[in-house]
């Protein structure tokens, strides 16, 4: 039976209760979205959504400035970059005594380079691979024409055919392009940094298991020499 009354209970509902957002005490709002019981809550709610939108705002200007940074000093990162996975591999080198050139099998002299196999120019899509370097005399890397012939030899030497074949012949096959963007490029400095920091925390057991780990930690390249 539709009584008057019924129809006019569906036309204006009883009005329920509600929660403050602010106070937690119950009241009957006035509106559907009306979440405050009082003026007071009200502004108090504003207030706290206007701070949220606030801090937002900062954090997303904080983001773009730092993107704008990363864009506009990219060059050094990157060379930072090189640098220091260029001390890394020689870090490897030295942690396991290896005392001589990779060009020449003679000690080092006066300076060591992290000596690239593939030039940087050359085939810059292993610029970062520690594979690709291996800690040289800094004049026979910079210096002696025999450089690369020298260095195919010192793999072979060290580490045997298969490994010598793996960096010369198989890298720039595998790697043939990269992309790695400026902002990676940053974190990665990052995160090279704190491998060298941490770089007697690692158990490593021989250079080339040093150089398949710290290659996959920075995460760029992930295959392995086996
Ligand atoms: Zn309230
Ligand atoms: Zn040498």
């Amino acid at each position: 039976m539709r009584t008057f009354e019924a129809i006019n209970k569906k036309k204006f509902p009883e009005p329920r209760p509600k929660l403050c957002k602010h106070c937690g005490s119950q009241f009957f709002p006035r509106t559907t979205f009306q979440s405050w019981c009082s003026s007071e809550c009200g502004y108090e709610i504003a207030k706290k959504k206007k701070a949220k939108k606030d801090k937002e705002q900062k954090s997303k200007d904080r983001k773009e400035l730092k993107e704008m940074k990363i864009e506009t000093h990219s060059k050094e990162f990157k060379a930072d970059f090189q640098r220091d996975v260029n001390r890394l591999a020689r870090l490897i080198d030295s942690h396991f005594e290896l005392t001589t050139c990779i060009d020449c099998d003679k000690p080092f002299g006066k300076q060591t380079d992290a000596a690239h196999f593939h030039s940087r120019s050359g085939n810059s899509s292993l610029r970062w691979n520690l594979h690709n370097l291996h800690s040289a005399a800094s004049h026979c890397n910079q210096f002696s024409d025999k450089h690369k012939q020298g260095y195919e030899v010192g793999l072979s030497k060290r580490y045997g055919p298969e490994y010598s074949k793996y960096v010369i012949d198989e890298l720039p096959l595998i790697y043939k392009r990269i992309e790695v963007s400026n902002k990676q490029i940053y974190e990665k400095l990052a995160l090279v940094r704190s491998l060298i920091r941490n770089f007697n925390t690692f158990e490593l057991q021989n250079p080339i298991h040093a150089r398949n780990l710290f290659n996959i930690l920075i995460g760029i390249y992930t295959n392995n020499f086996k």
